[in-house]
């Protein structure tokens, strides 16, 4: 079989494109021709050396294609089927596991992260992390469907309720999704963001108002017709997000935090006991893949306006410059395009 193209992490901003022989599928494994992969912020900090992984790695953990070959014991897969991984497995053995806890697993290995993944023509993944993806979807719908699986968790553990208001904090991937999500359970949402940038956007996706990160016990106080919002979602993940989360929800309110921020953040823990606001931490996904490709697939949320960029492979370099460009949201790597 001909050499295959991949993107290969060497260090710290040494990313080269090289061929090499084709993986192979061992048993329960199946190998994906991939037809497009997602770049986030987490791979920019990988390439960025601002988290190690164990050189040489292929980066890309959102992503889907086709089943190229299948090992034994790789279930129903076969090749030519469209599936789109779930980049996270755990072990499977551990007390966590078995109360259900998978996405919580200390052993848990992350496709692109802690193994090879999918910035290349082929990616070697465990038959379990596939899910069949029905025809008629877009890709770039179903390229969203990792950070969307991240996001119907969130809004879930917020326990969201038809009629209520809810404030998203951050108008990136995560928060752009949020909002599709928590309009799907019929709630009035408030989108937030330090930069008015994607305020138009946030708007034609569903947002019944927008505001920046100032006075936002008074925008949350006239959005909600009340205290503030019942429900808030965090997605920037920066330092003041939680302070900015707590502004925005009423006494007796719930807040999902979703953001990783790599900073020591002050949390005014005050406000969360005098006010009996419920705080909530939302890691990945547990069983939510299923319930995001149904959302896709009912069209109650559509990512596609959150692709703004599309590399080949061998323009891979120019896809994490364009990561760091404000006007990008999703950047598309798609690996059988000719650069
Ligand atoms: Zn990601
Ligand atoms: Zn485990």
């Amino acid at each position: 079989m001909a050499a295959v193209k991949a993107a290969v992490l060497h260090g710290p901003r040494d990313l080269r494109v090289e061929h090499a022989s084709p993986p192979r599928a061992a048993a329960g494994e199946v190998v994906v021709r991939v037809e497009a992969a997602g770049l986030c912020g987490t791979d920019y900090r990988i390439w960025s050396g601002e988290r190690a992984v164990a050189y040489p790695r292929i980066m890309g953990h959102e992503f889907l294609g086709r089943i190229e070959a299948a090992g034994a014991g790789a279930g129903d897969l076969r090749p030519g089927d469209r599936v789109v991984v779930e980049p996270n497995y755990s072990c499977g053995r551990c007390p966590l596991c078995r109360e259900g806890n998978r996405n919580l697993c200390l052993a848990r290995t992350a496709v692109g992260i802690d193994v090879d993944g999918g910035f290349a023509e082929l990616a070697r993944v465990p038959a379990r992390c596939c899910w069949p993806v029905p025809e008629g979807l877009a890709d770039e719908a179903v390229l969203l469907a990792e950070p969307l699986a991240v996001v119907v968790r969130a809004v879930d553990r917020g326990v969201p309720r038809e009629g209520e208001t809810a404030a998203v904090v951050g108008a990136g991937t995560l928060g752009l999704l949020a909002l599709q999500v928590l309009r799907a359970c019929g709630l009035r949402v408030l989108v937030v963001s330090r930069s008015d940038r994607r305020f138009d956007l946030a708007r034609r996706l569903g947002a019944a108002e927008t505001a920046r990160t100032e006075d936002l016990e008074a925008v949350a106080g006239r959005f909600s017709g009340r205290e503030g919002v019942d429900l808030v979602i965090e997605t920037a993940g920066t330092a003041e997000a939680v302070t900015h989360a707590l502004a925005l929800v009423r006494p007796g309110g719930r807040v999902v935090l979703t953001g990783l921020p790599h900073e020591p953040t002050p949390v005014p823990f005050f406000s969360v006991v005098r006010r009996e606001v419920t705080l909530t931490g939302s890691m990945i996904y547990q069983d939510e893949f299923p319930d995001a490709l149904r959302l896709l697939e009912r069209g109650s949320v559509d990512p596609r306006p959150l692709v703004t960029h599309r590399f080949g492979l061998d323009a891979i370099g120019e896809a994490f410059a364009a990561h760091r460009d404000p006007a990008s949201i999703k950047v598309a790597i798609l690996p059988s395009r000719a650069a």
